[in-house]
């Protein structure tokens, strides 16, 4: 019997990016989404649609989930993982990085939510895995907005869970510690990023993203009465 469709947000690199070559070791077709459309592509993932997508836009979404399971069937799982991170100090951020964060962080994670979830309650199935990250369970400095967004996944999700349990649909959070991707590039403070690399060297390396594919696709392959609601992994050497 062939497997039902992964939705995949932000697959176009690091996190996403790992769980689409999971997901699609197992055999399952794939919805894979982000801006750069042409990293998706370069996958060369069989049975995969690859569709251009800025998570803020739920037109734009809407349109990629209704392409992929008019090819595929009906969504069986989205993992909502599209997201940003620019660390500074709250009176130094431009505001505009701040509504980056939630735009894409937390209303891209609810507009995913909200075009798959109807469906998945009436069908009795379904699984929605929300990354979160450590952040979202201890704030800090240079982390106000970024950790904001972070426990907003976690609190969103918690109460959808419990929404959503009765009918036999599961939620989980997935949340990472410092994981080796493109993620921690794109914060505009120079310093901070350098402080990234001195922490990796201190710690002898982060995360792979293949180590949290591997966590995001246990969660997925228990059986559908077991729904795991929080995984928090992090390098061992990871303190905070
Ligand atoms: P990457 O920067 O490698 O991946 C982020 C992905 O999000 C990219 O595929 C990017 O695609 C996509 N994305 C960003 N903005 C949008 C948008 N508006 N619409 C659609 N897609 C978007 O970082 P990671 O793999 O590390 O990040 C994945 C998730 O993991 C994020 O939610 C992040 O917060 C979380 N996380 C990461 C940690 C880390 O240390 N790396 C730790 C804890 C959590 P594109 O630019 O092509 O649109």
């Amino acid at each position: 019997m062939s497997k039902p469709l992964v939705a995949i947000t932000g697959a176009s690199s690091g996190i996403g990016e790992a769980t689409a070559r999971a997901f699609s070791r197992e055999g399952h077709p794939l919805l894979l989404m982000a801006r750069r459309v042409e990293r998706l592509k370069t996958l060369g993932l069989p049975d995969c649609l690859c569709e251009k997508v800025d998570v803020t836009n739920l037109e734009s979404l809407k349109s990629a989930v209704e392409k992929g399971e008019e090819k595929f069937g009906p969504i069986d799982c989205l993992v909502n993982n599209a997201g940003v991170m620019l660390l500074s100090k709250a009176h130094l951020q431009d505001t505009g990085e701040w509504e980056r964060m939630l735009d894409v962080n937390v209303k891209g994670m609810l507009n995913g939510i909200h075009l798959v979830l109807k469906g998945m309650i009436e069908r009795q199935a379904g699984t929605i895995i929300n990354i979160s990250s450590v952040a979202g369970l201890k704030p800090g400095p240079n982390l106000a907005v970024y950790s904001g967004t972070k426990f907003a996944v976690r609190a969103i999700s918690e109460s959808i869970r419990e929404e959503a349990a009765p009918h036999d649909v599961r939620v989980t959070v997935i949340s990472p510690g410092l994981v080796e991707t493109e993620l921690l590039e794109h914060t505009t403070v120079r310093e901070l990023k350098e402080g990234f690399e001195n922490l990796k060297e201190g710690m002898g390396g982060f995360l792979e993203p293949s180590d949290v594919a591997g966590a995001i696709l246990y969660t997925y392959k228990q059986p559908r009465n077991v729904c795991v609601r929080e995984i928090v992994l992090a390098p061992t050497r990871q303190l905070r």
